[in-house]
């Protein structure tokens, strides 16, 4: 190390050569420190979006270098939530990246000790066939009063904290054209 160097790496010098005399300031930071620069400042682009996790809707900003997400972070401009996320917007990022994320649906059958794979169109033909099923065998036309039912007690709906407006709206008009009436949402109850 050179001499210069090695008196500038003497916090010493450092707060009398800067006026920081008590060393709260410049004179305390390490080079390390110094050349530290945001994760952000080399992303190619800034993505506004919406956190996909609860019907809130918080504002995000999405940094994004060479085609991956480097970091998520609240949007200031969004009317909603004004720069901030809660501890899950924040951690959305995971949502995209994280090694643990399931890409294939998973089915465990009835007195079954392991979860298979299914493809998604096995999955929803499944899904599909056990709703028809289901309604046709327990389909009620009348109540144990005599008024009219049309409906099937039976099948329930569960939606989550994710699902929007629009998406509650359309899986209620779905559940009720098919006579399901047992409709709840995890954010209500
Ligand atoms: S999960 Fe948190 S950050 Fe995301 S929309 Fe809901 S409150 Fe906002």
């Amino acid at each position: 190390m050179k001499l210069l160097e090695l008196l500038e790496s003497w916090p010493v010098v450092r707060q009398l050569r800067d006026g920081d005399a008590l060393g709260l300031g410049r004179a305390a930071q390490s080079r390390r420190s110094r050349e530290l620069t945001p994760r952000t400042q080399h992303a190619d682009r800034v993505v506004q979006s919406i956190c996909p996790y609860c019907a809130v809707g918080c504002g995000q900003l999405v940094y994004v270098e060479s085609g991956e997400v480097t970091h998520i972070e609240g949007d200031p401009a969004s009317p909603i939530s004004r720069g901030r996320l809660c501890p899950k917007g924040q951690a959305s990022k995971s949502f995209v990246q994280s090694p643990l994320r399931e890409y294939k649906v998973k089915y465990r059958r009835p007195y079954g000790t392991r979860w298979e794979e299914l493809s998604l169109d096995d999955a929803m033909e499944m899904i599909a066939q056990r709703i028809v099923d289901t309604r046709a065998a327990t389909w009620e036309e009348k109540t144990p009063d005599d008024a009219p039912a049309n409906r099937t007690m039976a099948i329930g709906n569960l939606g989550g904290a994710t699902l929007d407006n629009e998406e509650n709206y359309l899986i209620k008009k779905l559940c009720f054209g098919l006579g399901i009436v047992q409709v709840e949402n995890q954010a209500r109850i």
